[in-house]
């Protein structure tokens, strides 16, 4: 049995996440505890906390993931938008803790033209810092990325070196395979040779024991093509018979996944949902 949930918004408090994942029928879910297009998020009383934790625990799903907002930059070479986005990565960092979520996702950012070595120093130093302030026990998973223009992680070597600089702190770092951005990036997944080619590379500059999460989307663009436009589960160009490979997969299969697919005329979460686990179950 795979496990497997979508993004979930947390309008109306935050304990309603929980009830919009169960009520879609999903395993784990992910949220953004801010908001995802701002810097300011408001604080999270003790009691929205507790009552986040007990309907959880009532719930009985398996997993929350957190999601850190789309403006902080931890690799921006902008003193003042670097200094906020260590703040922004040590408050959500602070907020998972007082939910008792395992993992904060982020995304590495953009080095903004000052080179992919600048990029790489100012992360690091983002995550020293960050896990200096902040002593709990969230797990923050880097995101693999599209490759586009100057953002960085769209290499497993980028992630790779981050960790080789992190030195104990590591242990703190896990990473989040994202199969639309890796489709884009350029690593092959449609077929069981592909897909292994791509996960040895994995396991010789990361190492499979950091991947912690999936999140499962279908790519609009070509293979490499660096477009990051999430479609729905089989009907982009990773194809069922990609979804096929990766939740046939040993090492993947047993991961929580998450949907970050669109909601439009053609499907909703739920029909994505549905399309991924009638793939896995035809596997069993
Ligand atoms: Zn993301
Ligand atoms: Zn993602």
């Amino acid at each position: 049995m795979i496990s497997v949930g979508v993004h979930v918004s947390i309008a109306g408090g935050l304990d309603k996440a929980v009830d919009r994942a169960k009520d879609r029928g999903c395993d784990v879910f992910q949220i953004f505890s801010s908001n995802p297009r701002g810097w300011k998020s408001r604080p999270i009383s003790v009691e929205e906390a507790e009552s986040f934790a007990v309907r959880f625990k009532e719930s009985g799903l398996d997993l929350a993931v957190d999601h850190m907002p789309y403006l902080p930059n931890l690799a921006s070479s902008k003193q003042d938008v670097y200094a906020k986005s260590v703040q922004a990565l040590a408050n959500e960092l602070g907020r998972c803790q007082m939910l008792g979520i395992p993992y904060l996702v982020t995304h590495m950012g953009s080095h903004l033209g000052a080179g992919r070595e600048k990029g790489i120093e100012r992360i690091v130093d983002a995550l020293e810092t960050a896990f200096y302030s902040v002593k709990n026990e969230a797990v923050l998973l880097l995101e693999n990325t599209a490759g586009t223009k100057n953002s960085m992680g769209g290499s497993f070597q980028d992630i790779a070196e981050i960790l080789d600089s992190l030195g104990i702190r590591r242990a703190r770092l896990g990473v989040c395979l994202d199969t639309c951005h890796l489709f884009a990036a350029g690593y092959e997944l449609r077929t069981q040779e592909g897909l292994a080619e791509t996960l040895d590379e994995f396991q010789s500059s990361i190492g499979m024991e950091r991947l912690k999460l999936l999140h499962l989307n279908d790519c609009r663009g070509e293979l490499g093509s660096h477009l990051d436009r999430h479609e729905h589960i089989g009907l982009g160009l990773i194809g069922e018979t990609g979804f096929r490979a990766i939740l046939s997969h040993p090492a993947l299969c047993r991961l929580p996944m998450i949907l970050e697919t669109p909601v439009d005329s053609r499907r909703d979460d739920l029909g994505n949902l549905m399309a991924i686990r009638r793939l896995a179950l035809e596997l069993e």
